[in-house]
């Protein structure tokens, strides 16, 4: 919204139509009461990046904003209270650190090593990594099992997942972000890594009432209590099954088209790896400690990571089984990547006729 405010006489009317469309989406998706907006910000910048002020922090000091980390280790679910956090650094946040810093396979020394706060920062899912105090990741598995990469993969609590009579999932974009068909393609794409190794398959339908997997571009608080933060910081995140719902945060510089490694843009993020994972928690799977898969919480900009990892593989299969129709299941290794387009990021004019044409979808829909 942020890039609306100072362009033409005409904006302010655009901006209040664009948050009244935002307003009525909220009024669509919410489920649960949307906690406060998130407060102003420089939505041009990492939301995260002050954390490097507090490199080095340990134990028994006490720095003006150190709040922000609890916050953050609270967020992803290494804080469970959330109440009037302090800037002490005091023994919930030394524990919460170690347990963060087993998670990441890093030393968990409980201090906010230079090594911690670079971790920190990298932009990343969402979703929690230890939810309800129990860890998908390495925290919440014995100390024996976490020496060696074998399996880390994770499920939600109870482990959800789709039941047999809707492996033929169904899927829609909201038609308030107009998405183009090279858009498109890049989530048909993400979804037929998972088909190519599970026995479950992926439409796309126009019928986005009706569509059990709802993808959706949001800014800021959307109505589901996780509220977007701007460019980096968290990019995108979904709900377990069978909900369904599937957000990308629309202030990002995604790359739909071309090779993100080389994009002029220190903060481009590639759509197709983000949407990968995202498709993950949409079939059940928490995060994984393992970096190379693709549930590893953080991706970092100008980085592609699209092929499913064993650690992936294993946890899908574990949760439905392989492909009936693959001679060899246990593989995905399929990358049609054409890499000689130029980068295509979705700019601003793009995400302005998405906002405005919420309001005649909407008029449409409902
Ligand atoms: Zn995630
Ligand atoms: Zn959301």
């Amino acid at each position: 919204m942020k890039h609306l405010q100072s362009h033409g006489s005409l904006l302010p009317a655009a901006v209040a139509i664009s948050l009244f469309s935002v307003w009525l989406l909220s009024a669509h998706v919410a489920c649960r009461t949307a906690p406060s907006p998130s407060p102003s910000q420089n939505r041009n910048s990492n939301p995260w990046q002050s954390f490097h002020n507090f490199a080095g922090r340990r134990k028994g000091d006490h720095v003006s904003g150190l709040a922000n980390i609890k916050q953050y280790l609270h967020e992803f679910g290494y804080i469970s209270n959330s109440s009037n956090f302090t800037d002490s650094f005091d023994d919930t946040l030394e524990s919460a650190l170690k347990k963060y810093q087993q998670n990441f396979n890093l030393n968990a020394t409980g201090v906010l090593d230079n090594t911690t706060v670079q971790r920190m920062v990298i932009p990343r899912c969402g979703n929690a990594d230890i939810i309800n105090g129990t860890s998908s990741m390495n925290s919440g598995k014995p100390a024996r099992m976490t020496l060696h990469t074998v399996s880390h993969y994770s499920f939600f609590e109870g482990n959800p997942k789709w039941p047999e009579s809707q492996y033929n999932l169904t899927y829609a974009f909201w038609p308030g972000n107009q998405l183009d068909n090279t858009t498109k393609t890049v989530f048909s794409r993400a979804f037929e890594r998972w088909a190519a190794v599970t026995p479950l398959t992926f439409t796309e339908t126009d019928y986005y009432l009706e569509a059990e997997i709802k993808i959706g571009f949001y800014v800021g608080d959307h109505g589901d209590g996780e509220s977007f933060d701007g460019s980096m910081g968290t990019l995108a995140h979904s709900f377990s099954p069978t909900t369904g719902w599937f957000h990308l945060d629309n202030e990002e510089d995604w790359v739909v088209e071309g090779d993100v490694t080389k994009s002029s843009s220190t903060v481009a993020i590639d759509l197709e790896s983000v949407a990968v994972h995202e498709i993950g928690h949409v079939l059940g799977l928490g995060h994984s400690s393992v970096e190379e898969a693709i549930m590893y919480p953080s991706i970092s900009a100008r980085t592609r990571k699209t092929e499913l990892a064993d650690d992936d593989i294993e946890g899908i299969q574990e949760l439905y089984g392989g492909n009936p129709n693959s001679n060899s299941s246990s593989s995905s290794n399929r990358d049609d990547d054409s890499s000689d387009g130029g980068v295509r990021i979705m700019d601003w004019h793009r995400k302005l006729t998405m906002v405005m044409a919420a309001l005649v979808s909407f008029g449409l829909l409902w």
